[in-house]
């Protein structure tokens, strides 16, 4: 029988009704064999998460503060094992972790409690095994993730314990000192499970419907994509369409193993597929996602003859690499080169920039335009057919949007348009429009 990894996150885990609904989303399926849980997310009058609490209460520690906050992170847990009904004694797990933050454990290990007690729970809730995430999840002494020895040591252990639990977010360094990922990081956890037991499917349970075509903040009415490839999904993420941790695609898009978001709530919606290829004669459309974000700056640079001028592209690129300044995309043409820079990036040092190009470059002309959003429109469906420019330019112009940069990867899946942070809702909602309803 295959099997399939089913992670779910904090919201999912808020409370004992969700504990319930999650083990009927197991219950329906034999093959979901691998659990991931995150720690329970905000909950009633909780407005933060239970990692979050954790934290301030590792931060507080030794305080008057901390007695307060490691109540309320006690009675959460403590309420959902009595509300199940579980004959678990969890208050040794719960004395255990207040005594290890007081007596001076760090932040990480404060953190990745969240997770290590929703992961007892609901293992004794669903009759699985318990696996620690520190047994299983392999970092090196400097704290840095070890992929290969993860993936030997996981696959080895969930070959015998089956069906399991195994906590997300968290893992541990030779020594036994806990380390955890970044935040979101029970996505990696998930993804590295799936790849280890070979799963048939990443199921990946959250609050969501899936991927939304475009940001729903900008289109309400946006459609979830059903299926999205993992260049595209890349290319999204990158341009700020977020549902997943970046980090977790890499392990399942090695072994080929689709991702499925899927909404807890709604569990017989069908989320979004991530694949490799798009299935035999599905029809993905032409765009399959709009994403973008805001504040960057283009800087514009002219000179006549540039084409024909050998190391002026590097003296421009080696200005950027002297003030530690990565950029995004850089259009250009016969005689102009455009740069597309985060403003995070620049952080303050446009006019030295500007400046030392002049320096260096010898331009007839430099622009500045701060202010910009760039909008990336994506989609498999878009290479090779012809008259899609024409669609997003035509459709951008009705609605008198300016638009001040224009760049197509070579791969021909993406097609980047810069525009004033102003008209970027707008922007959206029309290339939206012409070519998804
Ligand atoms: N609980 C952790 C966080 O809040 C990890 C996760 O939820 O994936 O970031």
């Amino acid at each position: 029988m295959g099997c399939k990894v089913a992670k779910f996150g904090g919201s999912s885990l808020a409370c004992a009704e969700r504990f319930a609904r999650v083990r009927e989303i197991i219950s329906e399926d034999p093959e979901r064999v691998y659990v991931v849980p995150s720690a329970p997310g905000k909950h009633g009058d909780d407005v933060e998460k239970i990692t979050d609490m954790l934290y301030s209460a590792q931060e507080n520690a030794g305080s008057e503060k901390f007695d307060e906050i490691f109540g309320r992170i006690d009675k959460r847990f403590t309420d959902i094992v009595a509300q199940l009904g579980l004959g678990l004694d969890i208050r040794p797990h719960l004395d255990t972790v207040r005594e290890n933050i007081l007596g001076g454990l760090g932040p990480d290990y404060a953190a990745s409690r969240g997770e290590y007690l929703c992961g007892i729970i609901l293992a004794e809730y669903l009759g699985y095994a318990f696996v620690d995430a520190a047994e299983v999840v392999c970092f090196d002494q400097k704290g840095r993730f070890d992929a290969d020895r993860t993936q030997r040591v996981m696959a080895a252990r969930l070959k015998k314990d089956r069906p399991a639990v195994i906590p997300g977010f968290y893992g541990a360094m030779p020594d036994g000192g806990i380390r955890t990922f970044s935040r979101g990081g029970s996505d990696i956890t998930g993804a590295l499970v799936s790849r280890a037991v070979q799963a048939s499917v990443y199921e990946n349970w959250t609050d969501v419907p899936g991927f939304m075509v475009a940001d729903p903040r900008i289109v309400p009415e946006s459609k979830v994509i059903e299926y999205v490839t993992y260049k595209e999904l890349r290319e999204l993420s990158y341009m700020g369409a977020s549902v997943l941790h970046e980090d977790a695609i890499f392990p399942v898009r090695v072994e080929g193993i689709p991702i499925h978001v899927r909404n807890t709530n709604t569990p017989a919606k069908r989320g979004t597929m991530i694949v490799k290829d798009l299935p035999e004669g599905y029809d993905s459309g032409t765009v399959t996602g709009i994403a973008g974000r805001k504040g960057f700056t283009v800087i514009a640079i002219e000179k006549a003859l540039m084409n024909a001028e050998v190391g002026f592209g590097r003296r421009v690129l080696w200005v950027l690499e002297r003030h530690g300044v990565s950029f995004e995309h850089m259009p250009t043409g016969i005689d102009t080169l455009s740069l597309v820079i985060s403003d995070t990036e620049l952080d303050g040092k446009l006019d030295t920039i500007l400046e030392d190009l002049w320096a260096q470059c010898n331009p007839d002309s430099i622009e500045a335009f701060t202010n910009m959003g760039v909008i990336a429109t994506v989609g498999q469906g878009m290479i090779r057919r012809v008259g899609i420019a024409a669609r997003l330019f035509t459709a951008l112009a009705n609605e008198s949007v300016n638009v001040r940069m224009i760049d197509q990867g070579s791969s021909e899946l993406n097609i980047i348009v810069g525009v004033e942070n102003e008209d970027f809702e707008k922007a959206v909602r029309a290339i939206y429009r012409a070519f998804v309803e």
